[in-house]
């Protein structure tokens, strides 16, 4: 009797979980594994060294996994010589050398791929089963529903949806503690010497090293270093780092986690996005494992709380946002921004201290935390009207933790406001006063934090103002901003034009960044 044909699964490089809904109850002996290396997902921009080798390291010890256990892998290597480079076009491939009965696939994270797998049931002579994600806690159709009726989405509120869903921190029908938000309790400027415990970094064995080399070779003119590369690329590498930063950070989670010091590059965040968005790592047990050291009083509920809604409530809230809003989320531009990405968001050479050194953690690790990407590299590109398409390029690029579902919302929406305000209140603009509050970048940068205008002023405090001037019509009818007018107004005209001249004459001094980086 001849062999049934089997199902073919490709398996994309963030599915990197047996839990994934295309492999979940399926028999070893009717399925075949794709993994696919493209092209055209290496270089749609030109991603971080560091970024292209933790995708490819943790799919083939994936692959490598699966294999060992007996399952079927298809693996396509970026340099193949017949690698099509598109995963349409390896897909067409592996259906001619495998003859599948049908091809079922997990939706795609961003909105250009899932384009290009909506079009292959018309493009294969093959059945093609498109399935939800249901690695997220909020189905894209839950999210919608939930978005549907209301005049403007707020996560706040959709967090506590996700509470009450998982019942995580919750006693009976109430949030724990009484609390559903312990964001105040979250913003401990840092004490003098605050430093966290070491992050796991992980030696590269020969697959990551094979994977390392070809980076070198093939990505040579993408920013970046491989020299400190020590992500985790196995789930099991992936369980040791949450291990480490529940024992280890969680604790101290909450108080800091809006604090930044000088080249302290991850404080107490927990380093597991790149775990997590690639499949590694389940998000619901990491928050569930959190509360458990609650429970057991290992930690603060300040800190629990953080961690589980960084998590259930801006991850997901994200994510549908994403969906909600593509493809118009890549081109809106409210506030009309339109000034070119300086050089220095690549160099890190720029004498505003706070700057350097998240650029400096971005590029040397592929990664900055939180409040280096919300309050001042995206603070920065905010007030001094950086061009929106620009700066979601950067992003994209110099993460590791990069994919446009998530690093979309954050960049457009959250930091740049260019959505007009469908994702926050307000735009998260600020002075210098607020990084010199919550860092010890200020004392030793060479601009003075507390001069406002004219020669050594921080640069923050006259763009914090020129941007609320110009904006000035639009932001005066939100009511969390308008009380912002009355002070500006009551400074008089001379001093308005201090501030406006000390803006323009620092930013007529940013030189654009060099061709090269971005989208190619
Ligand atoms: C401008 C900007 C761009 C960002 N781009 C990305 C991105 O491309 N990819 C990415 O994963 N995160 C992004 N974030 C969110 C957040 O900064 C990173 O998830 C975080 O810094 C990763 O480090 P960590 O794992 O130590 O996080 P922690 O501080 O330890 O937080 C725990 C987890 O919560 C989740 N999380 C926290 N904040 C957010 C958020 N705002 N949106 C979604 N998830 C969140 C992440 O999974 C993270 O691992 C961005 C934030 C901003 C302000
Ligand atoms: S003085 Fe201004 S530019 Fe310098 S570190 Fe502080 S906020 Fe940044």
């Amino acid at each position: 009797m001849p062999l049934p044909k089997p199902i073919l699964v490709p398996v994309l490089g963030d599915q990197l979980t047996r839990n994934l809904a295309s492999l979940r109850g399926r028999e070893k002996d009717d399925t075949v594994i794709l993994m696919m290396e493209v092209w055209d997902e290496a270089t749609y921009v030109k991603h971080h060294k560091q970024k292209i080798a933790l995708i490819f390291s943790a799919m083939r010890h994936f692959a490598g996994k699966l294999r060992a256990a007996g399952w079927t892998i298809d693996y396509i290597h970026l340099t193949d010589q017949d690698n099509s480079g598109s995963f349409t076009g390896e897909v067409a491939r592996a259906i001619e050398r495998h003859d599948p009965r049908a091809v079922h696939i997990v939706e795609a994270g961003e909105w250009r791929v899932q384009q290009a797998i909506e079009e292959w049931p018309d493009k294969f002579d093959c059945p093609v089963e498109i399935l939800p994600d249901d690695r997220y806690l909020c189905s894209i159709a839950e999210f919608n529903q939930w978005a549907e009726d209301r005049k403007t989405l707020r996560m706040e509120f959709f967090y506590r949806e996700m509470r009450r869903k998982t019942g995580l921190l919750m006693d009976g029908d109430k949030p724990e503690g009484g609390e559903w938000n312990y964001d105040s309790e979250n913003r401990k400027p840092p004490k003098d010497g605050l430093s966290a415990p070491q992050r796991p970094l992980f030696e590269p064995d020969a697959i990551t090293r094979e994977v390392i080399a070809l980076v070198e070779g093939q990505f040579a003119d993408h920013v970046g270093s491989l020299d400190s590369f020590g992500w985790p690329v196995t789930r099991d590498e992936a369980e040791d780092t949450a291990d480490a930063f529940i024992a280890e950070r969680l604790p101290c989670f909450g108080d800091y986690q809006d604090a930044m010091v000088y080249g302290e590059d991850d404080l107490f965040h927990s380093m597991l996005s790149t775990s997590i968005n690639l499949g590694l790592l389940d998000p619901i047990d990491l928050c569930e494992r959190a509360a458990k050291e609650y429970y057991e009083g290992n930690a603060p509920l300040n800190a629990v709380e953080g961690f589980i809604r960084q998590i259930i409530g801006w991850r997901e809230y994200v994510r549908g946002f994403y969906w909600r809003f593509m493809p118009g989320l890549e081109s809106d531009n409210a506030l009309d921004a339109h000034r070119p990405l300086p050089e220095f968001y690549w160099t890190g050479e720029t004498d505003m201290r706070c700057m350097a050194d998240a650029v400096r953690s971005t590029v040397d690790n592929a990664h900055a935390h939180h409040i280096q990407r919300l309050m001042v590299l995206g603070n920065f590109a905010l007030i001094a009207g950086l061009d929106p398409r620009q700066v979601q390029d950067w992003y994209l690029i110099v993460y590791a933790d990069a994919y446009q579902w998530v690093e979309l919302p954050n960049v457009a929406a959250m930091v740049l406001y260019a959505d007009g305000g469908k994702l926050a209140s307000k735009p998260y603009a600020a002075s210098g006063n607020y990084i010199n509050k919550m860092s010890n970048y200020c004392s030793d940068c060479v601009y003075s934090v507390s001069k406002k205008t004219g020669e050594g002023a921080c640069p923050f405090n006259a763009l914090y103002w020129h941007f609320m001037d110009q904006h000035r019509e639009r932001l005066e009818k939100n009511n969390r901003v308008s009380r912002i007018y009355s002070n500006w107004d009551r400074m008089g005209e001379e001093r308005q034009a201090e501030y406006l001249d000390s803006a323009e004459a620092f930013l007529e001094t940013l030189e654009p960044a060099k061709d090269g980086w971005a989208r190619d």
